[in-house]
C-alpha cells in the first residue's frame, strides 16, 4: 500500500497574509492591498493600508490561472517528437509516437513525470491543472488489482506539489470514429462504461485523501473514441461536475465523425448532447461559423491549447466569432511540450495575428490584449476545472501568483500595461511566489520541492530511455 503521499510541508505551515504592493482585483488595480486566508480561501481584501509585522510582502498579486487541460505523462516526450521522418509528420504520427511512448510507463515513473510536470506549472504562474487522465491499465491492457491505479500516481504528485488537482478520468472505448477497435498502442487506455464507472469510484475515493479544493470530473474521451450510447451512460456520473471533451481538433476528425454521425462533431454535441456550463470543449478549432455561435452561447468554456495545437499542427482558433458571440475560454498545456502561462497566451494571440494580418485582434476595443487574455482566461479556466478561483475576492478559492513587477519585462508598466507586459514580453523568470488553494508552494521563484522531484523525473526518463 502507498502511504507516501502526506508529505509536503506547505501543507501545514501557519498562513501569513499578503501585502501587496499592487493586486489586480476585480473592480480594477488597488495599492497597498492586505489579503488574508482562511484555510484553502481569501478571506479578506483590504486595499490601501500598511502591512502588519510578519505579513508576507510581495510587488504585484494577481489570481492565479488554471491549466485547464492536461495529460502530464506527455512531458516527457518533450524534445522527442521534432524530427521528421521520410513521408512527412503530422497529428497522426505524433501520436504513433506517443503509443509507442506509453507501452511502456510504469505507475512510479507516472508519478515522477506528473511531479515534475506540476511544479512545472506552479513555477510558470498555474495554481490549479485539470488532468484529463487515459492512461488506465497496465501494458496491454490487463487490469491493475486497484480499478483507477494509475489516478494514485497522479493524486501523490497533487499532493506533493500542492497544485490544486481536478481530476477527469477518461471514458476511451474505440480507436476511431464509427466504433473502429482499439489500436495495440490504445489497449492500456481502453474501457467500456460499466468498467469506466468502477474506475471513476475508484478514482474518487483515492481523492478524498487530497485537500477539499480537489475535484473530480468526467472526459469522454471524444467522438473519435465514444458513440452516442456511451455517452448517454456516462454523463449522470458527472453528478454535476465538469464535463470535458476533445472536440474538432483535426480535419479529418471532423470528416470522420460526419461520415459517422451525419454532424460535425460540435454539431452533433450541440443537436444531441446536454451541453451546457459545465462543459469544456478542448481544442475547438475546426468549427463552422455556426457552429462556433451556438457552442459559444452554449456556456461551455472552450478548453485552448494553443502551444499544444501549434506544435501538433492543428491550426487556429477561431477568437474573434468566438468573442463576439460572448464565448468564454482557458487555456492549457496539453502535451506539455513547454509549460509556459504567458507563452500559451501570447501564442493564441499570435496565431490570430498570423491569421488575420492584424494587430490586438483578441482585445475589446480600446482595451488591453494582454490583460484581456489573462483575465478572461482566469475567470474561464476555473469554471472549466469546477473551481471557485479565478479573482481575487472573499470568499474565493486563493489560487494566487505574485510576479515581480521590477523584472525588465515590467518595469515602467502600470495599470492593465503590466498584464500586457507579463504575456507579451516576460518569460520565466517573472514570478515569485504562487499559493494554490492557500498552499505556498512557489517561493523566491522556486517551487519548495523542486530539486527532489527533478532528480526522481532524470532518474525516470534515464530509465525509460535506456
Ligand atoms: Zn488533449
Amino acid at each position: 500500500m502507498r502511504v507516501s503521499w502526506i508529505c509536503l510541508d506547505i501543507m501545514d505551515l501557519p498562513m501569513l497574509a499578503i501585502h501587496a504592493r499592487r493586486a489586480r482585483l476585480p473592480e480594477g488595480w488597488a495599492t497597498d492591498v492586505r489579503v488574508t486566508l482562511d484555510g484553502l480561501r481569501i478571506a479578506l481584501v483590504t486595499p490601501g493600508v500598511a502591512p502588519d509585522p510578519g505579513d508576507l510582502c510581495i510587488d504585484t498579486l494577481l489570481p492565479a490561472l488554471s491549466n485547464l487541460h492536461s495529460h502530464s505523462f506527455q512531458r516527457a516526450l518533450a524534445g522527442r517528437t521534432e524530427r521528421r521522418a521520410a513521408g512527412g509528420e503530422s497529428f497522426w504520427t505524433w501520436r504513433e509516437t506517443m503509443y509507442a511512448f506509453v507501452a511502456r510507463l510504469t505507475p512510479e515513473q507516472v508519478e515522477a513525470i506528473a511531479a515534475l510536470t506540476f511544479c512545472e506549472m506552479q513555477e510558470a504562474g498555474f495554481a490549479a491543472v485539470g488532468e484529463f487522465h487515459y492512461l488506465h491499465h497496465a501494458p496491454g491492457g490487463a487490469a491493475y488489482d486497484r480499478p483507477a491505479e494509475l489516478s494514485h500516481p497522479l493524486f501523490a504528485a497533487a499532493a506533493e506539489t500542492g497544485i490544486g488537482l481536478t481530476h477527469l478520468p477518461v471514458l476511451y472505448r474505440y480507436g476511431g470514429a464509427g466504433r473502429q477497435p482499439l489500436a495495440e498502442g490504445q489497449r492500456r487506455f481502453g474501457c467500456d462504461p460499466g468498467r469506466f464507472a468502477a474506475l471513476l469510484e475508484d478514482a474518487r475515493a483515492g481523492a478524498r485523501g487530497l485537500p477539499d479544493d480537489t475535484v473530480v470530473g468526467i472526459a469522454p474521451h471524444s467522438l473519435r473514441a465514444v458513440t452516442p450510447e456511451d455517452l448517454d451512460a456516462i454523463l449522470p456520473l458527472a453528478e454535476g461536475g465538469p464535463v470535458h471533451m476533445h472536440v474538432a481538433e483535426q480535419p479529418r476528425e471532423v470528416a470522420e465523425v460526419q461520415a459517422w454521425l451525419g454532424a460535425r462533431p460540435v454539431e452533433w454535441l450541440l443537436g444531441n448532447a446536454p451541453v451546457d456550463g459545465r462543459w469544456c470543449a478542448i481544442h475547438a478549432t475546426h468549427m463552422t461559423p455556426g457552429e462556433t455561435a451556438a457552442l459559444a452561447r452554449s456556456g461551455a468554456v472552450a478548453g485552448l491549447c494553443p502551444i499544444t495545437e501549434a506544435n501538433l499542427g492543428d491550426g487556429p482558433f477561431g477568437g474573434p466569432a468566438w468573442l463576439a458571440a460572448g464565448g468564454a475560454f482557458g487555456v492549457g498545456s496539453d502535451s506539455n511540450v513547454r509549460i509556459a502561462m504567458g507563452e500559451e497566451l501570447r501564442t493564441l494571440e499570435y496565431s490570430q495575428r498570423l491569421r488575420d494580418l492584424a494587430r490586438n485582434v483578441l482585445a475589446p476595443e480600446d482595451g488591453h490584449t494582454g490583460a484581456a487574455l489573462y483575465l478572461a482566461a482566469a475567470a474561464g479556466g476555473a469554471r472549466a476545472l469546477g473551481r471557485d478561483a479565478g479573482a481575487i475576492a472573499p470568499a474565493r478559492v486563493a489560487d494566487l501568483l505574485a510576479v515581480d513587477g521590477d523584472h525588465p519585462a515590467l518595469a515602467g508598466l502600470s495599470g492593465d500595461a503590466v498584464l500586457d507586459g507579463l504575456v507579451f514580453a516576460a518569460g520565466e523568470g517573472v514570478v515569485t511566489d504562487l499559493w494554490s488553494a492557500g498552499r505556498h508552494s512557489v517561493r523566491e521563484g522556486r517551487h519548495v520541492a523542486r530539486d527532489a522531484i527533478r532528480a526522481r523525473y532524470c532518474t525516470a526518463i534515464a530509465a525509460l530511455t535506456a
